[in-house]
C-alpha cells in the first residue's frame, strides 16, 4: 500500500511540468529560461501582421488587428496546454466610438487578449505584466498603411508572451496576469478598459509592469546602451483625497506611492540578480507630456510603472517607412535588439516571480516618535509572513538603503534612529525568504 502511493506520488511528480520553485536559485533559471530566439521570432511574426493599427481590418487571417489578436489568444493558449491549462485565456473587450474621440476613425472593439496564471494562496491578488498589441503609422488615424510597430509596441508583447512561457513552468501564490493591450496609440483605451474590468472585478493589483519599448539601444541622441533601462513611476496615486495631501506636508510621502513602492522593489531585484544591468528610477509618470498604458491603472488608484529603454529613437517611432535625407525612418524590425529586448523581459519575469512569490504587504503602519530619540513602528500582520523587515532612508534618498529583519512580531522601535531625519516603511518576508513591496506609514501614533 505505501509502496504503491509511493510510486504514484512519483510518477505524479514526473508527469507535472509544474515546478514549485520558491528559491532565490530559482530567479537565476527563470533569467537563463528566456529566450532571445523566440522574443526575435514573436516580434516578426506580429511586424508581418503589416499594420496592427487598432481600427485596421479585424477579417483578414494574415493583416490588421484582428488577425494579430487571434495569433497572440492562440500563442497564450499553446502556453496554457503545456502547462496543464494554467492559463485562463479569454478577450477583455469595450466599444468605442467615434463620436466624441478625435483620435477615432470609425467605432470599433478594444480587444485586449488576457491570459491569467492563478495563484495558489492568494488568487485575487494579482501582478500584471503588460505589452501592447497596436502600432501606428505617421498618422495615429491613418490604420492602412504599414505599421510595423517593431519595438513599438512588438518588443513589449513579445516580451510578455514569453515572461508567460517561462514562468507558467511555475506556481506562484499570488495571480500572474501577461496581457496583450489595444488602443494604446489613440488615447490608452486598452488600459482603461482592463482597468476597469478589474475595478469591478475587485481585483486586488499588486502592481502593473507596463512594457513600452524595450527593444531600442541607439539612442537619437547617439548614445548606444545595451545596459540600461527607464522605470518611471508617479510620486503618489491622483485618487489621493485633499486631506491625505493635507498630512504629507506634515509627515512625508510626496515620493513614497505605490507606484513609486513598486518601482524602488524592481530597481532592487535588478541589482541583485541581474547586477549587469544599469536600472534609472525616472521620478515621473512616464516621459514628459507623453503617456503609456500604466496611467489608466494609475488614475484608479493602482500601482503601476512603465519599464523602458533609456535611449529612444525619434525617426524610429510612429513613423511612416520612408527614406528622407539620407534617415532611415520607420519601426523596422532591423531596428530592435533581441538581446536587450530579452534582458528586459527578464528583469519583468523575475520581478513577477519575486513578487508573486511574496506575501501580501502590511496593510497598515502606524509611525512614532515626535520629540523622542526612537522612531516607534507597528504594523498589521500578514498571514502567510514569516516575518517584517524595517526600512529607512535618508531623506533624499531614493532607495531603502538601510534596513533590520525583525521577525514575526507586529511592532518595534528603533532606537537612536531619529524620526525626523529619515523616511521609513516595512515589508513582509514569506517562509521562502521572498518579500512584498515596501508600505509606507498610513497612521501615525501620537503616543
Ligand atoms: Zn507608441
Amino acid at each position: 500500500m505505501t509502496i504503491k502511493l509511493t510510486l504514484f506520488l512519483l510518477l505524479l511528480f514526473a508527469l507535472s511540468p509544474l515546478i514549485n520553485g520558491q528559491s532565490q536559485g530559482d530567479l537565476y533559471k527563470i533569467i537563463d529560461s528566456i529566450s532571445e530566439h523566440r522574443i526575435k521570432k514573436d516580434i516578426q511574426t506580429l511586424v508581418n501582421f503589416g499594420t496592427r493599427n487598432t481600427f485596421s481590418d479585424t477579417l483578414s487571417n494574415k493583416r490588421g488587428i484582428g488577425a494579430a489578436r487571434r495569433w497572440v489568444k492562440s500563442e497564450f493558449e499553446t502556453i496554457s496546454k503545456d502547462c496543464n491549462n494554467c492559463l485562463e485565456v479569454f478577450y477583455q473587450k469595450d466599444f468605442i466610438t467615434k463620436k466624441g474621440n478625435n483620435r477615432v476613425p470609425h467605432d470599433a472593439w478594444i480587444v485586449n487578449v488576457v491570459a491569467i496564471q492563478k495563484g495558489t494562496s492568494y488568487p485575487n491578488n494579482y501582478i500584471i505584466m503588460s505589452g501592447d498589441i497596436d502600432s501606428r503609422a505617421s498618422n495615429t488615424m491613418d490604420f492602412t498603411t504599414d505599421a510595423p510597430g517593431a519595438n513599438d509596441n512588438a518588443s513589449g508583447l513579445a516580451g510578455t508572451i514569453e515572461a508567460a512561457r517561462v514562468l507558467s513552468q511555475y506556481q506562484f501564490e499570488n495571480s500572474i496576469v501577461y496581457v496583450g493591450l489595444s488602443g494604446e496609440e489613440q488615447g490608452l483605451f486598452g488600459g482603461a478598459g482592463l482597468a476597469r474590468y478589474a475595478k469591478d472585478k475587485k481585483w486586488n493589483i499588486i502592481g502593473v509592469l507596463n512594457n513600452d519599448m524595450i527593444g531600442n539601444i541607439k539612442g537619437v541622441d547617439g548614445v548606444i546602451d545595451n545596459r540600461t533601462f527607464r522605470i518611471f513611476s508617479e510620486p503618489t496615486p491622483p485618487t489621493e483625497t485633499d486631506n491625505e495631501r493635507q498630512l504629507r506636508r506634515f509627515y512625508g510621502g510626496e515620493v513614497d506611492g505605490i507606484s513609486r513602492q513598486l518601482a524602488r522593489y524592481i530597481y532592487k531585484t535588478t541589482k541583485l540578480f541581474m547586477p549587469e544591468m544599469n536600472p534609472v528610477m525616472i521620478y515621473r509618470l512616464d516621459r514628459f507630456g507623453r503617456g503609456g498604458h500604466h496611467r489608466p491603472f494609475n488614475d484608479l488608484g493602482f500601482a503601476g510603472i512603465r519599464i523602458m529603454e533609456s535611449h529612444e529613437n525619434y525617426t524610429q517611432q510612429h513613423q511612416d517607412i520612408r527614406t528622407e535625407n539620407g534617415i532611415h525612418y520607420g519601426d523596422i524590425i532591423e531596428h530592435v535588439n533581441f538581446g536587450y529586448a530579452k534582458k528586459l523581459t527578464a528583469v519583468n519575469a523575475i520581478n513577477l516571480a519575486c513578487l508573486a512569490w511574496a506575501p501580501p504587504a502590511p496593510k497598515q503602519v502606524a509611525i512614532g516618535g515626535i520629540v523622542e530619540p526612537a522612531t516607534r513602528l507597528k504594523w498589521t500582520k500578514v498571514e502567510s509572513a514569516k516575518g517584517y523587515k524595517i526600512y529607512w532612508r535618508d531623506t533624499t534618498s531614493p532607495t531603502w538603503d538601510y534596513s533590520r529583519y525583525v521577525g514575526d512580531i507586529s511592532e518595534f522601535t528603533l532606537n537612536g534612529i531619529v524620526i525626523d531625519n529619515y523616511f521609513f516603511g516595512i515589508s513582509a518576508v514569506g517562509e521562502n525568504g521572498f518579500e512584498s513591496t515596501v508600505t509606507f506609514p498610513n497612521n501615525i501614533m501620537y503616543k
